[in-house]
């Protein structure tokens, strides 16, 4: 398509009206959907329509082919690296498991996560154990959510009905965090149901899910009930996976976040997601039954922090020198130097020309080799030249797309769905950052 211009304006103006009235504005009588247990109206006639049909056109498949393939990475993974790369997560700096489930606790549905943020809560933590206490929590949730550290202001309604919330369910029960899965006759899965039925809890399906597999992976309880109903967590790092090795397919490239209206596309991938997670986790369990990687959810933290967060990121950099003279692979966007001068003791600066996935280039274990992952003192790929993926993913075929994960908008909020409403006769309507 070009700029050139086929339509007078009138036609122009006509056109350019029609699609945001029917994309972007609603009106009186338009009708409601039902979301987050609320009634809201719909945003417009695009939004109906795409409510209805978002499967159909969308399509997506889990590919049974491409996930055996993914078991056999994951097979040859544990062959060569054990079991670490599934069940080690974080330093828990000795702590109790009663600890450690308390800090957790509070903490997962703040959608704290990840290894640095452990360490962080740990240290206060250690400094004063009754930042964590309950009864302290839900009388002055204000004052947990500052010694945590949250300042974010946009949120913090919401942040302190969580904390709220979480501290009361432990209180009517008369329990502890650690208690929770025996008042759940050690049943992972009505643990995981209990949680999320109480409403305004923060403990949607996703940070629920990383909690109860932190919990098991961490060692702080043990043998529950349904462990294996427990899927990887959503996450767009490990859709991400997903989409790019080929287990799941959709029958048109993903859409704009602009267009995914209350996020139908979003939460559609994500279900086939872990439709495929599981499928792969079925394989490899039924090929190579000795193993006994006892649930789905057990993948997720290779899947989602090394391979989607570390290696499937465009960190392989074609440099330039500015004497032109030079071009050289980089392992960090953030040099500013030309090393090839640099060699021959010349200071010379360099920008990037290109960006690429580590797994697109020979020389991608330039980056590889860099992961902490690969490269620290107790790694847990040591000496790791690529990504393990590359055989199912073959990214350096021509024919390779770099596909990326659905973004999801919130629908309430400041930058929510719900506050870019307007009437189509009024005008205006959308977001501002
Ligand atoms: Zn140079
Ligand atoms: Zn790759």
């Amino acid at each position: 398509m070009t700029s050139s211009r086929n339509l007078n304006i009138k036609e122009i103006r006509f056109i350019i009206s029609k699609i945001n009235e029917y994309f972007y504005t609603n009106y009186e009588g338009i009708g409601y959907t039902n979301v987050l247990d609320d009634q809201f109206e719909y945003f417009s006639e695009f939004h109906k329509f795409w409510e209805k049909y978002h499967k159909e056109v969308l399509n997506p498949k889990v590919d049974e082919e491409k996930c055996e393939q993914v078991a056999g990475v994951l097979h040859d993974v544990y062959k060569k690296f054990g079991r670490p790369p599934f069940y080690e997560l974080y330093d828990t700096f000795s702590l109790k498991p009663e600890e450690i489930c308390t800090i957790r606790y509070f903490s997962a549905n703040q959608d704290f996560r990840g290894s640095r943020d452990f360490e962080d809560l740990f240290k206060k933590y250690s400094e004063d154990p009754s930042i964590f206490d309950k009864s302290e929590i839900i009388s002055k949730p204000e004052i947990f959510l500052k010694n945590l550290g949250i300042t974010s202001l946009s949120q913090s309604d919401k942040r302190i009905k969580y904390a709220k919330k979480a501290s009361q369910i432990l209180i009517d029960n008369k329990i502890e965090a650690y208690d929770l899965l025996d008042f759940c006759d050690n049943d992972i899965l009505k643990l995981r149901n209990l949680l999320i039925s109480n409403k305004g809890s923060g403990f949607g399906n996703k940070k629920t899910d990383m909690f109860l597999r932190d919990m098991i992976v961490l060692g702080v309880w043990k043998n529950p009930k349904n462990f294996d109903k427990i899927d990887v967590a959503s996450d767009i790092n490990t859709v991400k996976v997903a989409l790019r090795s080929g287990i799941i397919k959709t029958d048109i490239a993903l859409i704009s976040s602009f267009l995914d209206v209350f996020c139908y596309q979003y939460g559609l991938i994500d279900e086939i997601s872990a439709l495929a997670w599981r499928k792969v986790w079925e394989i490899w369990n039924r090929k190579y039954p000795t193993e006994n990687i006892e649930s789905p959810c057990l993948i997720d933290y290779f899947v989602y922090r090394v391979i989607g967060k570390n290696f499937c990121k465009e960190t392989l950099c074609i440099f330039k020198c500015e004497t032109k003279k030079h071009e050289f692979k980089w392992h960090s966007a953030k040099n500013r130097t030309c090393q090839i001068c640099y060699k021959n003791k010349v200071r010379n600066s360099a920008i990037v020309v290109k960006k690429m996935l580590p797994c697109m280039d020979e020389e991608g274990y330039i980056v590889i080799e860099k992961s902490n992952f690969v490269s620290s003192s107790n790694a847990l790929l040591p000496d790791l030249k690529e990504c393990p993926f590359a055989v199912v993913c073959k990214p350096k075929n021509s024919n390779f797309i770099k596909l990326n994960p659905p973004k999801s908008i919130s629908i309430l909020g400041q930058t929510g769905w719900e506050s870019a409403k307007t009437r189509a006769n009024e005008g205006g309507g959308g977001l501002m950052s």
